[in-house]
């Protein structure tokens, strides 16, 4: 009778996996035991070689979807006597111990079926769940993961549930959300004023007709409230544009089924496969035009943010409503979600027809994920539901970093025991609700992890209020405080990702960052290793008319740029009213509130100003958004001129290209074209910074490089020039991932000086 010890690394806890061990052991009839591990499971099992063989197989073929598998060891070890049965063990209290937050879990299939088939008891039960799928980090009040933690505390077990419960060989054994119609939550669908309308399935049938009628709906959905609305109709879209200030901004679209997407969108296999993951996050796909979905979703836009039913609600609401609905944050313009009844009524009152709301809290707000798949696979956008907070491996020996990010897109970071735990997408900063929740996150990561950081990281720019919280809670601890440059932390956060320790040229290109000068940097070629960085290359600067409002309007952008290089606003001129011109014309000459910049963004803006693509912006990234999409499928491959400057670092001057684009709008050349050469020429700048850096890894980040076209054309010429190229994929390639930069910029500082 061999005895085996396994150890199991990888994503094995929160997703039912011991309980999945303890079933497999029983099938096969083998005794021993099994416990979490700070990185993992350990398993010891003993039983005949049939047995322990059987038990093998269904450890790597049936283990639940949710979890993933990084490595299995397995060695013999002696023999014990007189074992009789398999246990679930207590983890072992040491001091090595990991805690790990399980993430949000799409609904399984399991439970899917039950949802569907009349008789069971859970039959279109809103809030069906299993060991295997369901809420977790969104109703987490504390750790260890137990049901007297979580926001369903509040509803104790009826009968049939605690048996499930209880049952080791049962498909809910220990799933600390379980529920039914008997003990659990229940749907309330309310009106704008607050009043009750209907509940349970009279809610649901009354939030569906809401739907089919052209309302918008506010839903409590898993990680916090969102808003529905109609796909199909224009009319039901305007509405809910004209309501939530959202003029052009792409919506995100739910699909009743796999078929119905694959109907408005180009699927691949990998691509269906994530969609159905546990994770379910929001794919940017190919959409087919003319299909079911309205252009209103997402205007001159070739992609959509589609996506499948993750909660048990919503497949409730896209089977019954049977058409894809717009699924969007809960919230006006870029604040947190809502996540509480009373707050919601407020915030959404004026958006929403109707309320569909139930009693099981949300505890934070945990947005969609957002993903896409290119050539070189899949990467991460927003990293929220289904990823945070998972933890990342990172190579690094410091003590405990806290690290609290940039000012858009933020996340904050933990850095501790050689893993890196990122939060969720917050959204920006700009609001009271983002700083607050700001404020709380920190509270919660600490709770959760247990840990008084040593070390607090921060941005370079003075006036984030996330800069600001760092300030004061390092004063209050006492700790230092690592400022980090922001582009910097970009370069950083790959290497942290990938594990990359050896010195690397980050092309890092974006909209804005605090740079060492006091100029605004986003257009920078860095050298970046263990010990800090080097600025090897940048764009020329410019003055931006106007400061933070060139950031909205793009054609500033092109005026600033114009008046740098040539000394006159002729062609860009029209662009004004005449009353505008003459503020313009003496804010350039007088250098009043025209701060310099090196920006990759803007200069994107202009150029997109300069070809009339877009001479205003929307929403953040919509000039450039729209080169992007101008320049697809171009088949022409020439690329603009370049002058570079020997300074201290290679200065590329865009002097030459903006004359030959001038000179190709003279002479009537499409601005697609034009769009195709600018993209080129900065795939030929990419060469030429690192052909100077000499360096052979190069990291690509920063906003800018989520336009796929220019992330594959830099990549593609990178490579052909004999460089290796590293991009993100587990965090994102824009802010989300300036926490986790800035974490292993201060690490690594503290591991050097240990
Ligand atoms: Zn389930
Ligand atoms: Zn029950």
């Amino acid at each position: 009778m061999p005895r085996l010890s396994i150890q199991v690394r990888g994503v094995v806890q929160g997703v039912g996996f011991r309980p999945f061990v303890f079933r497999i052991a029983h099938v096969h009839a083998v005794t021993g035991w099994v416990r979490n591990r700070p990185d993992g499971v350990e398993i010891e099992i003993q039983g005949p070689q049939s047995s322990s063989d059987g038990f093998l197989i269904a450890l790597e073929r049936e283990r639940p979807t949710p979890a993933r598998i990084e490595h299995v060891a397995v060695s013999e070890i002696p023999e014990v006597d007189g074992e009789s049965r398999f246990e679930i063990v207590a983890s072992g209290a040491s001091s090595e111990t990991r805690p790990s937050v399980p993430a949000d879990l799409a609904i399984c299939p399991d439970c899917a079926r039950e949802m569907d088939t009349p008789g069971e008891r859970r039959y279109r039960y809103p809030f069906t769940n299993c060991t295997y799928c369901g809420p977790r980090y969104s109703i987490i009040e504390g750790l260890p993961y137990d049901r007297p933690k979580t926001s369903m505390k509040g509803f104790p077990l009826c009968p049939d549930c605690l048996k499930e419960y209880t049952n080791p060989l049962d498909r809910r054994f220990h799933a600390q959300p379980v529920a039914c119609p008997t003990c659990g939550p229940h749907l309330r669908l309310v009106g704008n004023n607050g009043a009750e309308i209907s509940t349970r399935d009279a809610a649901l049938e009354g939030a569906v007709a809401a739907l089919q009628r052209g309302d918008v709906l506010a839903l409590k959905g898993l990680g916090g409230f969102q808003l529905l609305v109609d796909a199909t109709s224009q009319e039901a879209i305007e509405k809910l544009r004209k309501r939530k200030r959202r003029e052009e901004k792409p919506f995100a679209v739910m699909f009743p089924s796999m078929e119905q997407l694959e109907g408005d969108c180009v699927v691949s296999e990998e691509e269906a496969r994530i969609l159905a993951s546990p994770e379910a996050p929001i794919l940017l796909l190919q959409r087919r035009p003319g299909a079911g979905v309205h252009e209103a979703v997402a205007p001159r836009n070739p992609r959509l943010g589609a996506f499948l039913p993750y909660a048990p609600l919503h497949r409730l609401l896209l089977k019954e409503a049977n058409r894809p609905l717009i699924c969007t944050s809960g919230n006006l313009s870029e604040e947190p979600m809502a996540i509480e009844d009373a707050d919601a009524f407020e915030r959404l009152g004026e958006i929403a027809d109707l309320f569909l709301i139930h009693d099981r809290p949300v505890l934070r707000p945990v947005d969609d994920s957002v993903m896409r798949v290119d050539e070189h696979g899949p990467s991460i956008l927003r990293r929220a539901r289904g990823f945070a907070p998972l933890a990342h491996p990172v190579a690094v020996d410091a003590p405990p970093v806290l690290a609290l990010g940039a000012h858009q897109k933020n996340t904050i970071a933990l850095l501790h025991r050689g893993q890196a735990v990122v939060s969720q997408h917050l959204g920006d900063l700009h609001s009271l609700q983002g700083t607050r929740l700001l404020e709380r996150t920190v509270r919660d990561l600490l709770a959760f992890f247990d840990v008084k950081p040593q070390i607090l990281a921060c941005d370079l720019h003075p006036d984030y209020a996330s800069t600001r919280l760092a300030e004061t809670l390092a004063a209050q601890w006492q700790v230092p405080l690592v400022k980090v440059q922001h582009h910097h932390a970009h370069v950083a956060a790959v290497m942290a990702e990938l594990g990359l320790d050896v010195p690397v040229l980050g092309l890092t290109w974006d909209g804005s960052g605090f740079g060492t000068d006091g100029t605004v940097w986003g257009g920078e070629a860095l050298v970046v290793d263990a010990r800090g960085f080097r600025r090897t290359g940048h764009l020329r600067t410019f003055p931006l008319p106007g400061g933070e409002r060139a950031v909205k309007e793009s054609r500033r952008s092109a005026s600033g740029l114009l008046w740098e290089l040539f000394h006159s606003l002729e062609v860009i001129e029209a662009r004004y009213t005449p009353s505008e011109r003459p503020l313009l014309q003496s804010m350039l000459e007088r250098g009043l509130n025209t701060p310099r910049t090196s920006s990759m963004g803007r200069l994107f803006d202009a150029v997109s100003a300069l070809t009339g693509i877009r001479t205003m912006r929307g929403f953040e990234g919509q000039a450039a958004m729209e080169l992007e999409f101008a320049a697809e499928g171009v088949t022409d491959s020439g690329a603009y001129p370049w002058d570079f400057l020997e300074e201290e670092c290679l200065v590329a001057d865009p002097a030459s290209m903006i004359r030959a684009i001038l000179e190709d709008l003279r002479s009537g050349l499409s601005a697609r074209i034009i769009a195709n050469r600018f993209h080129g020429a900065l795939a030929d700048l990419a060469v030429a910074w690192a052909s100077r850096a000499q360096i052979e890894n190069v990291v690509l980040c920063g906003g800018c490089f989520q336009n796929a076209l220019l992330a594959r054309l830099v990549r593609e010429r990178l490579v052909a020039a004999g460089f290796r190229v590293h991009l993100p994929i587990s965090f994102p390639v824009n802010d989300g991932a300036i926490s986790l930069g800035q974490a292993w910029v201060a690490a690594k500082q503290a591991e050097l000086t240990a």
